[in-house]
Formats: C-alpha cells, structure tokens, sequence
C-alpha cells in the first residue's frame, strides 16, 4: 500500500474506532520520498477521507499534492517525523475519554491490556498550552514531551500518538483512548485497587501488543471501517 493509501486508511480507522470530532483531527504518514507527510484535508471528518481528501504536506507546511490549505496543526505530524526517522506514523485526536481523563491530572494505570501499552510508566502530558499546536515551535515541544512514548495526553485538548508504521500509530491512540476509558470507568465506581506492578505490566506490554497484534487490531478497524 503506498504511504497516500495508508494516510487514508488511518484517518479512516480513527473513525472506526470512534475518535471523530467532527472535522476535526488528522492522521498523517510519512512519504518515502522525503516530501514530507501524507495528511487528512482541513474540513472533512476521519470517515470522510478518500483519494479526493488528502494532502501531501512539505516539511515547511506547504501543500505538494492535494487541494487547499494544511490543517494549522499539522506543525504536529511534521515535527514528531522530523525529529524521529525511525517513525512514520502519527495521530492526533480529540478523543473524549482521553480529554476527560487528562482532565483529573492522575497517573494512568495498567488496569487493563490497553494500560499496560505504556509498560507500567505514566503516559506523559503536553502542559505548555491547552491551545492550537500551530507553530514549529510548539510542534517541537510537543515532540519532546513524546520523546520515546507510544503516545501522549494533550491535557485539555485531545492526545497524539506515533509509531513505527501508520498501523501502530493508530493501534496507540486507539489504546491510549481505551486504557482512559476503562480508568474513567473503575475511578467512577470506586477507588481502583488492583493494576499491574511494574513488571507485569512491562510483560503484559510486549505480550500484548507485539507487531502482529498491533497488525491485527489495525486490520480489524479497517474491516470495520468497510462495512460501513
Ligand atoms: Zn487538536
């Protein structure tokens, strides 16, 4: 599949696995090229995106291929591959249980298999602003508080997610929102007393979420995204 195929079928598994807000938020690839990203078009929802819908976005966030201006946070995906060429996939999203719980300001748990995608450590918070990540600089910033994680909480605003392949940095966003969900949940009922220690939890991590089962749950997403 080329790296434009893939950017489509990312954003549209985001939908499937029911990231939407609306027209918002953007799932991008890098190009083998070197162009740049591969990148949802400003205006449309995840679910919306076909080959009429993407954007080949240059490292200086200009439009290459495609219709109309970048999304203004697209300072995001360039950033995030720029500093990190062993990646090629990113997400960001506004995915409510991840708004919600950021919200709390309290460590994410390995309560869950979802939970244990950060290996027992917290997953790590963007606090510089709440705001529009709409400038290289604050794109940089948002690559630091990364760093080597799988994803990351944007506390008032949404998270963002990378990976090794477009596949795995959908299946990180997907699991962030989840492991926040299922935290939500427990934290609701009552104190939640039982997670993984650390290693358990490091364990359960390269158990439960090696390639092939990153692979697996990717494919799942986009089976479902074609029955719609
Ligand atoms: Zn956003």
């Amino acid at each position: 599949m080329t790296a434009r195929d893939l950017a489509i079928a990312a954003n549209r598994a985001l939908a499937a696995a029911g990231q939407s807000d609306m027209v918002w938020g953007h799932a991008a690839v890098r190009d083998p090229d070197g162009r740049g990203i591969w990148i949802k078009a400003p205006g449309w929802g995840f679910e919306e995106i076909d080959g009429d819908r993407i954007q080949l976005v240059s490292w200086d966030a200009e439009v290459v291929e495609g219709d109309g201006a970048p999304h203004k946070e697209c300072h995001i995906h360039l950033e995030i591959l720029r500093h990190r060429p062993d990646l090629h996939g990113t997400v960001h999203s506004h995915a409510q249980a991840a708004v919600a719980f950021a919200a709390l300001d309290t460590p994410l748990l390995p309560i869950s298999h979802e939970g244990a995608l950060f290996g027992g450590a917290d997953v790590p918070r963007f606090t510089l602003t709440g705001g529009l990540v709409r400038t290289p600089d604050l794109g940089r910033a948002l690559a630091g508080t990364l760093g080597d994680a799988p994803a990351a909480l944007m506390p008032k605003h949404g998270l963002v997610a990378a990976g090794t392949s477009a596949e795995a940095a959908v299946m990180h966003a997907v699991l962030l929102d989840g492991a926040c969900r299922t935290q939500l949940t427990a934290m609701a009922a009552g104190p939640v007393r039982v997670w993984s220690d650390g290693a358990e939890a490091a364990a359960k991590r390269d158990e439960c979420w090696p390639p092939s089962q990153i692979d697996a749950g990717f494919g799942y997403l986009a089976r479902k995204d074609g029955r719609r």
